[in-house]
């Protein structure tokens, strides 16, 4: 009759859900929590025994065989009969250990007691406990004796009803000599506790019936976890044992519900006792019926709360409920742990496992790069958040940089003041201003630069500049009348500009300082694997900027070169119109000496101030100044005309090519070293070496793609297309 009643709720219906439930425990029974059925109680309350009766999975007898560890048992309907025996790996153990337990599998075609008994010892090896009873030989007796990974027993046969129920070791209070330690009873407690708390599991709650329920540890566990008593049943065993009347009143008034404190009821079984090991399950489930229909048990006859059929219907009827009830916030969470799973795989990026995809991923990453660089060279600073931080804005940094060096140049490039610049026009201080000192985070620039930077020679700002021409006039003057040789122009340009080259070099270091930053901090940008970013950098970039670098330099002193050492040279007419415009100051100055009567020429030019010279005065003019004199100054004259527009136009073929060109633009620019010719050009090894992938980030990637393809196939199985 009751087993009529089990059928008609296992309709098609109810099979198809607990099928479902059992395919998803398959795939994501470890990372979201499903509806399930636990048993829990003392150590030998009986728990493994209901657990046979309601599954009719019989576990090998051996005396000293305690549970020491969670086992699921599931039944399936499937065609063939058989039994499967594997390890779900506790998810907190190592990958390895996970691994080992993992290989472990075994099929079995019947129940036959001596091979299960084999199985079992091979299971509790492959966990790494300690064997049980006989076999322990002093080399094991130091291994643990619980475990934390899952024995999973899935029986499959033509007539079985879909069930899953899992069996946890026995909650105990004191240690047993070279047996248990006082850790692992706090581990097995805690093993039972987890397995409570969740709201989507059922608590069978085994306890005996020879003693008052009331004083039973297990409830008040549960009653800590399951506060309203909702999901915990309390199932009564060895009701054979139970001989007082008084203790059997007790449990038939539980099992009647009139001492009722638990919502799911009290139940009550009789499971096959150590005397009757050989009977069957099925003997033994005859046994029981005759049990109950005996006094004073036969008073339970109508509760329907008597006998392991009544306990299987109801718990088969609450779990397809829960399951019922549970199913769409499942789903939820379903899709919200596979939304977080897409994302971390997302954000590990492709894969990068050979030559191809790891070149692939390598381009993007320069293509990522070079489109830093055009923003920054373009000053786009609205396009990349990078920007936010000034340092990086390359081209404004550039331009500053270009601009205080010109007005370095023009404010303290030359040795001495020219005459017409007026003495008195820039302060001593701040003619001869200090090296600026750069951030010192790349010690290979230092190394670069540290051997460059000479320190700017002082200005002689004492020595007249005529004073001095005079010097390189009288040592060096030829037979030349009224003129200087060619050569003396050269020797006094060179001295006049003596501080361009620290100056020019100390500019030069500071604009590759900017790009050697910005190269830095960009590739970082595009580069979020940080070992990549290390191995690219260190193995590969440095060593090409560095030469680069050094490259750059050695233009800036060419270009210094020719601009000092050879033959002064210019076909800009601001020569001649600075020289003239010299010479006729000169003229004027000395012309104003001989003025004489001011006095205003005319209405027209009312405001104006017009001298009145004698002509007798200006007939002495020109003879006033002897021929050294006159040179001198003339000397002085040519020497300001040439050094003003040879300045400018260093200034400007230093900013133009060796920052412009060399440092920014040119096709082998340090901007431009890493580009995807650069990756196109590495071979195999290289390739693996910069953007191979670490063990650790493969297995989280297979991991992840594992995860992954088990959420999918749940959510197809929840949403019923499978
Ligand atoms: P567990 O430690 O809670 O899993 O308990 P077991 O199911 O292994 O049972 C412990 C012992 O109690 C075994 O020897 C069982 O045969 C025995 N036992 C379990 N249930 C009953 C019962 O209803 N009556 C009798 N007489 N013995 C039982
Ligand atoms: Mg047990």
């Amino acid at each position: 009759m009751a087993e009529v009643k089990g059928q008609e709720h296992s309709g098609s219906g109810n099979l198809a859900i607990l099928t479902k439930v059992d395919k998803l425990r398959e795939l994501i029974g470890n990372r979201i929590a499903l509806p399930q059925l636990v048993v829990v109680g003392d150590q030998s309350s009986g728990k493994s025994s209901v657990l046979e009766n309601l599954t009719g999975f019989a576990f090998p007898r051996a005396a000293e065989l305690c549970t020491r560890y969670a086992t699921q048992i599931t039944c399936r309907r499937e065609q063939i009969e058989a039994i499967t025996v594997s390890i779900i790996p506790n998810q907190d153990a190592s990958p390895d250990a996970q691994a080992h337990v993992k290989k472990f599998h075994r099929t079995l075609m019947g129940l036959d007691q001596t091979t299960l008994a084999q199985v079992f010892k091979d299971a509790n090896e492959a966990m790494g406990i300690r064997p049980s009873g006989n076999d322990v030989t002093s080399d094991k007796a130091s291994l643990p004796a619980f475990s934390k990974h899952t024995l999973r027993i899935e029986k499959f046969g033509p007539n079985e009803e879909h069930f899953t129920v899992i069996d946890v070791p026995g909650i105990f209070r004191n240690e047993t000599e070279g047996l248990t330690v006082e850790s692992d009873i706090i581990l097995v407690r805690d093993m039972v506790k987890n397995y409570m708390k969740d709201p989507r599991t059922i608590i069978l709650a085994i306890m005996p019936s020879n003693v008052d329920p009331a004083t039973q540890e297990i409830l008040k566990l549960a009653k800590q976890v399951d506060q309203t008593m909702s999901r915990t049943m309390a199932v009564l065993t060895k009701p054979d044992l139970a001989i007082e009347p008084t203790t059997q009143q007790i449990a038939i008034d539980h099992v009647m519900g009139k001492r009722n404190d638990l919502i799911l009821g009290y139940y009550i079984v009789k499971n096959r006792g150590p005397d009757h090991a050989d009977m069957t399950l099925e003997e033994g489930q005859m046994d029981e019926c005759e049990f109950f229909a005996k006094a004073p048990w036969s008073a339970l006859k109508h509760t329907d709360r008597a006998g392991i059929d009544c306990l299987k219907r109801r718990v088969r009827e609450l779990l397809i409920d829960l399951i019922k009830k549970e199913f769409p916030q499942v789903k939820l969470e379903v899709i919200k742990e596979l939304n977080l799973l897409k994302s971390q795989r997302d954000a590990m990026g492709p894969s990068r496992d050979g030559p191809d995809t790891q070149r692939e991923y390598l381009n993007k990453i320069s293509e990522t790069f070079q489109s830093l660089v055009r923003d920054a060279l373009g000053a786009s600073y609205a396009r990349h958040k990078m920007f936010s931080n000034h340092t990086l804005r390359l081209m404004t940094r550039i331009v500053e940089a270009n601009e205080s060096y010109s007005d370095k140049m023009a404010r303290t490039g030359h040795t001495r003041q020219f005459q017409s610049m007026g003495k008195d026009k820039h302060s001593k201080s701040k003619f001869d201003e200090d090296i600026e000192v750069l951030p010192d985070l790349y010690p290979g620039l230092r190394e670069i630069f540290d051997p460059v930077i000479t320190p700017v020679p002082k200005s002689d700002m004492d020595t007249d500049i005529l004073d001095y021409i005079e010097g390189v006039y009288t040592s060096s003057r030829g037979q030349e009348l009224g003129t200087f040789s060619g050569s003396l122009l050269g020797t006094m340009f060179q001295e006049q500009s003596k501080k361009w080259e620290p100056i020019t070099v100390q500019h030069i270091t500071l604009i590759i300082w900017h790009v050697h930053h910005f190269i830095h901090e960009a590739l970082r940008e595009s580069c979020p694997d940080s070992k990549v970013f290390d191995e690219l950098w260190n193995t590969y970039l440095l060593d090409e900027l560095h030469s680069s670098y050094c490259a750059v330099l050695e233009r800036a002193k060419l270009l210094l070169k020719i601009e000092r050492d050879c033959c002064p040279i210019t076909y800009n007419h601001y020569f001649n119109d600075n020289l003239q415009k010299e010479q006729s100051k000169r003229l004027v100055c000395a012309v104003e000496k001989l003025g004489v009567d001011e006095f205003t020429l005319d209405e027209a030019h009312e405001d104006e101030e017009v001298l009145k010279i004698p002509k007798s005065s200006l007939q002495q003019l020109a003879v006033n100044k002897s021929n050294s004199e006159h040179v001198r100054e003339y000397m002085h004259d040519v020497l300001y005309s040439y050094y003003k527009v040879s300045r400018k136009r260093f200034v400007d073929v230093v900013c133009q090519q060796a920052v412009n060109y060399y440092l920014l633009a040119a096709e082998h620019s340090p901007l431009k070293i890493f580009n995807m010719q650069m990756v196109l050009r590495l071979n195999e090894d290289q390739l693996d070496t910069i953007a191979g992938e670490d063990l650790h980030i493969r297995q989280r990637r297979e991991k992840l793609t594992r995860d992954i393809a088990n959420f999918e196939a749940a959510l197809k199985t929840l949403k019923g297309s499978e």
